[in-house]
């Protein structure tokens, strides 16, 4: 279970279909022009002296070369690190550093903070920049690059225990922690998209930034059934546009971007009709949300949940939706799920605690972060510190992360809870409730509200959560405010900013 056989063979099995089309650029590639330039780049960073298990970075946004890159370097036994663009230049320069890049492949766009990286790391040896843009004088050309290297299969012993690429985990809860994939560990995500699986005549989105695990995830599991892959960087209209234009099948989505592209006042004059199923992940999917992307969409709306760590562990098809409406499904193949109590026993069906994943496409601890190994990677599962209960039949139900439950004078409040009562009120865009310190009651619920218009009231807001929360449950604090919530670039709200910014210090 190597990565590059994928291309290899799907090159050979769907030769003249289209594999990537590209929105940002509209340039388009078969699987044989895919795989050959795969072949042309992993020879060519063998020819610059790049050899297994050396290490090269890319910093790239979604367009056909984040995917040659990924699949390049898989056939070149060469490690991956594919970068964040919102980092900082200081944070790039720190990553590149601790993994020992010696090499950064970037897009012309990322060119500023390529030349920072350049400056402050002279050991780095190679610099390549994808795009148009004027050549730095430190950089090939990736164009270039690929013209002098052999179409032939780089023949490169891989195996699938060898690494793969590192990669970080959203950031939603704090400092993102990094991780090193193996090829096995990417490739079992591919029967584990098995409910979704696409097939030779499907046109699949992939709008959520590739640089993150589940987006190279749908690339490769696209490229294995020989379905069109369409790489875009998402806008909503963009999106839509793209939708249309494509006939795109299968969209995937994390559920901030369908509530944008719903939003949008395209969407009504848009024609959506070859979509054939809706996919979200990532975060929680409210159920209003769901119904009306089901109304106003497609009706097939899937949803599967894992964390980066652990790959899919559960999947909820179209049907499970009708049996088990707010259930994220059952585990996907070979991967496990079991709910743990505080004291560390299981916990019984329709029990509330700890979720614990395990699958083969999890990995078995974090790069350079033993305090971090040690309380997530236990007795051979990951602790995921979300909540959730599995039924009788298991499927499973998330109640939240542990992390989002406020304590309020000794009574759980789960903040998922209280969003949902907040969201029922007309004008609403988002918002988060999160737990401040508060000396009488150890914790208080506190809210920040995102309204449409200036009629949304914290009066309002209070009142909406009187009606529908016992009392202990509505926030003691609501803040109303104008700028959108902080996200992580796929969407997810970063409370802990929130916490940050709300938190009275004493002075
Ligand atoms: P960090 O670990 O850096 O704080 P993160 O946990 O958001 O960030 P990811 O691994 O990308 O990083 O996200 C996994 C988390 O996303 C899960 O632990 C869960 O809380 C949430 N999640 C994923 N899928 C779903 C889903 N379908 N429904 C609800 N929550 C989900
Ligand atoms: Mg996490």
């Amino acid at each position: 279970m190597v990565v590059g056989s994928v291309l290899a063979t799907a090159s050979r099995r769907f030769r003249d279909d289209e594999a990537l089309f590209c929105a940002g650029t509209g340039r388009r590639f078969t699987f044989g022009e895919t795989n050959r330039r795969c072949n042309r780049l992993a020879h060519a960073l063998a020819r610059l002296g790049l050899r297994k298990p050396d290490v090269v970075a890319f910093l790239c946004n979604n367009r056909a070369e984040i995917a040659e890159t990924y699949f390049a370097l898989a056939k070149a036994g060469l490690i991956g690190i594919p970068l964040n663009y919102r980092l900082a230049p200081s944070e790039i320069i720190k990553l590149m550093t601790a993994m020992g890049a010696q090499a950064l492949i970037f897009a012309d766009r990322f060119s500023a903070a390529a030349a920072q990286a350049h400056e402050a790391l002279p050991g780095v040896r190679h610099w390549v920049a994808i795009g148009e843009a004027a050549l730095p004088t430190w950089a090939l050309r990736y164009e270039d690059l690929l013209a002098g290297g052999e179409e032939t299969e780089p023949e490169v012993e891989v195996e699938e225990a060898d690494a793969f690429y590192f990669n970080l985990t959203s950031g939603t809860t704090g400092v993102p922690k990094s991780y090193l994939l193996t090829h096995y560990n990417n490739a079992t995500i591919w029967p584990n998209f098995g409910p979704f699986e696409p097939s030779r005549r499907d046109v699949v989105l992939t709008a959520f930034p590739a640089f993150g695990r589940i987006g190279f995830g749908w690339i490769s599991t696209a490229a294995m059934h020989g379905a069109r892959n369409v790489l875009m960087d998402f806008t909503p209209d963009e999106a839509l546009r793209v939708v249309e234009a494509e006939r795109v099948t299968m969209v995937n989505l994390v559920p901030t971007m369908a509530t944008m592209m719903l939003a949008e006042p395209s969407v009504r004059s848009r024609n959506l009709s070859s979509v054939r199923t809706v996919i979200f992940a990532g975060a929680p999917l409210p159920a209003s949300l769901r119904e009306r992307v089901a109304t106003e969409v497609c009706p097939r709306v899937s949803e599967y949940y894992g964390m980066q760590e652990t790959g899919v562990l559960t999947a909820s098809t179209p049907e499970d939706r009708v049996r088990r409406p707010d259930s994220v499904g059952l585990p996907v193949c070979f991967a496990e799920v079991r709910i743990e109590r505080p004291d560390g026993t299981s916990a019984a069906p329709g029990e509330l605690g700890e979720i614990l994943g395990r699958s083969p496409s999890s990995v078995t601890g974090y790069f350079d972060n033993p305090a971090k190994t040690a309380e997530t990677f236990r007795g051979g599962w990951v602790h995921t510190g979300d909540l959730g209960l599995v039924d009788e039949e298991g499927y499973l139900f998330i109640q939240g992360r542990a992390k989002d439950m406020v304590i309020t004078g000794g009574q759980n409040v789960h903040a998922a809870e209280v969003e949902e009562a907040i969201l029922r009120l007309d004008g609403i865009v988002e918002c988060a409730v999160f737990g401040l310190p508060d000396e009488f009651w150890g914790e208080r619920v506190a809210a920040v509200v995102v309204a449409t218009t200036a009629v949304v009231s914290a009066a309002a807001v209070e009142a909406a959560c009187r009606e529908h929360l016992a009392g202990f449950k509505v926030p003691r604090t609501i803040v109303l405010q104008d700028e959108p919530l902080p996200r992580t670039p796929t969407g997810k709200v970063q409370k802990f900013l929130l916490v940050e910014r709300h938190t009275v210090r004493p002075s």
